[in-house]
């Protein structure tokens, strides 16, 4: 028998539903429609698809949803002032700038000048800094999506011991701080990491965010673990075509874990759900009301 495979979608699909209803219910006792700025330089296709998929399901949650598109050598006086703009602007609770930038533009130095309430990727360095203490913070859209999955499937996760497979700002490190806030026993492996399988084959969770496929192999694997594939990548298939896989060998893992998430249809899908959880979250805060219910770290 193999593993429980996580539906991403579906789960992400139910996520979007109660954000819908609870930002239904944000209008009409507070009158506040929440909104989200996406703004995107260059004109990279994946990122093309990416931001209009935000819009379309921004608009679909009922907030407001904002795109400036800026031209590919646009200076960083220009989006500077942007960014100002927005983070002065009351009827836009949070800013994405999508990433990555082109060369010349600093990429920091944007991230660190959005207001961190507005701040929805969760990747200001005060935000990084409160979830490294356990503050209320934003979280990243990634991790937040994982950690809603693993508490979803496995309820509690206080005691388990998660290895987290990569270190990157956007994945890797957040994740690992959201386990250990959750009470997990959690261990970092990364490329300089020696014996990585026999380390990963102790965890009962498994978080692959490495970029590279197929990495994590069935041998890795403990008996009935929790595996979370967040890899997205590339590849070309025999009928010419390309189609997306994972970081983990899913069909050998499938085997022997307890619960999987599949690529695509795992974690992509709620990253964009937890856009919309993080941009009415931080409206919420913005306006001095509870947080949203069930849609938090
Ligand atoms: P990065 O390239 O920034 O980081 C990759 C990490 O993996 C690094 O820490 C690196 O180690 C480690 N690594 C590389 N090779 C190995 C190896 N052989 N064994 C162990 N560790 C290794 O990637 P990201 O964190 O940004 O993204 C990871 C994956 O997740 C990508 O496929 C990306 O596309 C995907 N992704 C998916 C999202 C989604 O919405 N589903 C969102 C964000 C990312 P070292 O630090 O030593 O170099």
């Amino acid at each position: 028998m193999g593993a429980q495979v996580i539906d991403g979608k579906a789960f992400a699909s139910g996520i979007r539903e109660q954000i819908a209803t609870q930002v239904n219910q944000l209008k009409s006792a507070h009158n506040i429609t929440p909104g989200l700025a996406v703004v995107l330089v260059g004109e990279d296709p994946a990122s093309e698809v990416y931001v209009r998929s935000k819009g379309k399901q921004t608009a679909e949650a009922g907030m407001k949803s904002v795109e400036h598109r800026l031209d590919a050598d646009t200076d960083q006086q220009t989006l500077m002032a942007l960014i100002d703009n927005l983070n002065n602007d009351a009827s836009i609770h949070g800013i994405l700038v999508q990433l990555p930038l082109p060369d010349h533009l600093d990429e920091t130095a944007v991230i660190n000048a959005i207001t961190p309430e507005k701040d929805v990727d969760g990747f200001h360095i005060s935000n990084v800094g409160l979830l490294g203490t356990g503050q209320k913070s934003m979280v990243p859209c990634t991790p937040l999506g994982c950690l809603m999955m693993l508490r979803d499937t496995l309820g509690s996760l206080s005691g388990c011991h998660a290895v987290v497979v990569g270190r990157s700002n956007i994945v890797g490190k957040p994740m690992a701080q959201l386990l250990l806030n959750d009470n997990c026993t959690v261990t970092m492996v990364h490329s300089k990491t020696r014996n990585i399988e026999d380390v990963v084959k102790t965890a009962d969770i498994v978080i692959a965010a490495v970029g590279r496929a197929e990495t994590v192999k069935a041998s890795w694997i403990k008996q009935g673990a929790c595996i979370i594939d967040v890899g997205i990548n590339r590849i070309a298939s025999k009928d010419g075509k390309s189609r997306i896989i994972g970081d983990v060998d899913f069909d050998a893992c499938q085997q022997i874990a307890g619960a999987i998430t599949p690529v695509p249809g795992g974690v992509g899908p709620m990253t964009i759900a937890c856009l919309l959880a993080n941009t009415l979250t931080a409206c919420c805060r913005i306006h001095g009301l509870e947080d949203p219910k069930g849609l938090t770290a």
